[in-house]
C-alpha cells in the first residue's frame, strides 16, 4: 500500500478511495469564471481541482479562488519558484511542480519550507517532455526509466530538504511507456502515484486511451488518485475518471447495461439506452440498470438489474430488483421506469 498525503479534506494514498482530479481550462486571473467552473467540476464529482498559476497577476485572484472554492485547489507552477511561495500564501492545498524547471536546489528548498510550514504536499510532474538532457542523453529517449529516475531524483532533491509530502506522475502520451513507468516507480517506492496520460487528445481517443492506461494499473492496484486529460469540456474528465473507476469496482454510482442489439431486437433499443443513461446523469446512488433487447437474454439481465426493461414488440417489461413490474408500450417505457426508480 502506498503511504498517504492529505490534499483538504482529501486522502490520496494510504488505502484511501482513488480520487478524481481536474484542471480548468479558465483563465485564473478570471477568478469569478474560474470559481464559476470548478462549482461545475464539484458537481460533476470532481474531488481535487488544478489551476494554472502562470503569473504573478493570477495570485489575488488565486487567494480568491481559494477562500470560496468547495474543492481543495491545487495550484500548477512551472518555472518560477516564487509563484510557488505565493500559490501556498495564497491558500492553496497543494503544489504541483517540476523541480527540473524550478531551477537550484535553493530554490526547491524554498519551495519545500513554504509547503511543510503549511502542511501543503507538493506533486512532482513528471513528463516526456521535461525529462532532463542528461537522462536523456543516458537513456536515449523519455522511456519509462529515463521517467522514473527523474522522479526519484526529484524526491531525492526533496526528501534532502526534510520534506516527505510528495505525490508523483509520470505522464507520457505513450500509453505502454506510461503503464511501464509507473509500474517501474511502484516496484521503487510507496509514494502515492498520480495516475494520468499527457496530451490524451479529443473525447473519444482520449479516452480509450485513458481507460486502457489507467485500466491496466488500477486493476493491478497502482494509483491513487487521476486525472484524464481530454481536450473538451473539463465535465467529460471527471465523468470519463468515474466511469473508469467504476468499471474496475472502485466507485459505485449508476452502471446503464444495455446489449448491443441484434437480428432479434423489435424496439428501438439505442434510443432506449441515451434516453436512459440521459435521465439517469445526476444521479450518485448507487443502481443496475439493464435495458435490454429481447427476450433471451433479456429478463435474465434485467432480473439481475436493480431496475431493468426487457424489450418485446413495441413494448418492454419493466422488472424491479428481479421481479417483473409490468408490461409497458415502448413510448412511455422510459417514463415508467423512471417512475420506478424515483418511487423506490
Ligand atoms: Fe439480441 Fe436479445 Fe441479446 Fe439484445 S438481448 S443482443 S436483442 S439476443
Amino acid at each position: 500500500m502506498s503511504r498517504f498525503i492529505q490534499v483538504g479534506g482529501v486522502k490520496i494514498g494510504g488505502g484511501a478511495p482513488v480520487s478524481v482530479q481536474s484542471m480548468c481550462d479558465t483563465d485564473t486571473r478570471d477568478s469569478a469564471a474560474t470559481l464559476a467552473q470548478i462549482g461545475r467540476l464539484a458537481d460533476a464529482g470532481c474531488q481535487i481541482v488544478r489551476v494554472a498559476v502562470p503569473d504573478k497577476a493570477a495570485i489575488a485572484p488565486l487567494a480568491e479562488i481559494t477562500a470560496s472554492s468547495p474543492l481543495p485547489v491545487v495550484a500548477d507552477i512551472h518555472f518560477d519558484y516564487r509563484l510557488a511561495l505565493d500559490a501556498v500564501a495564497a491558500g492553496v492545498s497543494k503544489v504541483r511542480i517540476n523541480p527540473g524547471n524550478i531551477g537550484a536546489p535553493e530554490r526547491v528548498r524554498a519551495v519545500a519550507q513554504a509547503c511543510q510550514a503549511a502542511r501543503v504536499p507538493i506533486r512532482i510532474g513528471v513528463n516526456s517532455g521535461s525529462v532532463s538532457k542528461t537522462l536523456l542523453a543516458k537513456h536515449g529517449a523519455p522511456t519509462a526509466a529515463a521517467l522514473v529516475e527523474s522522479a526519484t531524483t526529484q524526491m531525492a532533491m526533496l526528501h534532502e530538504f526534510g520534506f516527505e509530502d510528495i505525490c508523483i506522475s509520470l505522464k507520457s502520451s505513450s500509453v505502454t511507456r506510461t503503464i511501464e513507468a509507473y509500474r517501474l516507480m511502484r516496484q521503487v517506492s510507496d509514494v502515492p502515484l498520480h495516475l494520468g496520460v499527457t496530451e490524451a487528445g479529443t473525447l473519444y481517443h482520449g479516452i480509450i486511451k485513458s481507460a486502457v492506461c489507467m485500466g491496466a494499473l488500477l486493476a493491478d492496484g497502482i494509483g491513487d488518485t487521476l486525472r484524464v486529460s481530454l481536450t473538451e469540456d473539463v465535465c467529460e474528465e471527471v465523468r470519463a475518471a468515474r466511469a473508469i473507476l467504476q468499471a474496475l469496482g472502485l466507485r459505485r454510482g449508476v452502471e446503464v447495461v444495455a446489449c448491443p442489439t441484434c437480428g432479434r431486437t423489435r424496439i428501438d433499443l439505442r434510443a432506449l439506452a441515451y434516453d436512459v443513461e440521459r435521465r439517469l446523469d445526476g444521479y450518485d446512488r448507487p443502481m443496475k440498470v439493464a435495458v435490454m433487447g429481447c427476450a433471451v437474454n433479456g429478463p435474465g439481465e434485467a432480473a439481475d438489474a436493480d431496475f431493468g426493461i426487457a424489450g418485446g414488440d413495441g413494448e418492454g417489461l419493466l422488472f424491479a430488483r428481479g421481479q417483473i413490474v409490468k408490461k409497458v408500450a415502448q413510448e412511455q417505457l422510459v417514463d415508467e421506469l423512471m417512475a420506478l426508480i424515483d418511487a423506490t
